[in-house]
């Protein structure tokens, strides 16, 4: 494991300022990071919501191992256990947020907004206790987005 020095900054991901596309800081690393095709997704989505008036804030984007494993040692002084942690956070192993496969988004009316419209774009909420949180899965774009799981320690992918 990684050894912790300091507090995760920008250069890990972490989000210090309103991030929002398309007009987002360029040399962003949560923005920039992100998996490009993710990105392009969100790109064409946040012009579409923009058109409509609402404003796609980035809260999360990309992360380090660092600030990922920081994330979760968080949750698991919050929620008591590694068990009960993994319920809202995944390790820095298995994160979407790490492979850059997994976005934030905020405040309500860019929740609201990809809620209605994120499966036009391939941008789906995975599970149903994180309304912020999207991934991209091309196929719901004819297919609609997959069930979402109830929480991340439904998530097959993130038993290792
Ligand atoms: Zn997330």
């Amino acid at each position: 494991m990684e050894e912790l020095t300091g507090e995760p900054g920008v250069e890990d991901g972490v989000v210090d300022q309103d991030v929002h596309l398309p007009a987002a800081d360029q040399d962003h690393p949560a923005v920039t990071r992100l998996d490009d095709d993710l990105l392009e997704a969100l790109r064409s989505a946040a012009e579409d919501a923009v058109a409509e008036g609402v404003s796609i804030g980035i809260t999360s984007g990309w992360r380090s191992e660092r600030y990922q494993e920081d994330l979760f040692e968080d949750a698991v002084d919050e929620h008591g256990s590694h068990e009960a942690a993994s319920r809202w956070a995944a390790t820095a192993e298995t994160s979407q947020h790490v492979s850059g496969d997994a976005v934030d988004v905020g405040p309500y009316d860019a929740i609201d907004w990809m809620r209605r419209h994120g499966a036009d774009y391939g941008l789906c909420q995975i599970y149903a206790n994180e309304s912020w949180h999207y991934e991209l899965r091309p196929e719901a774009v004819t297919r609609g987005c997959p069930p979402k799981y109830a929480d991340p320690g439904e998530d097959p992918r993130l038993q290792r």
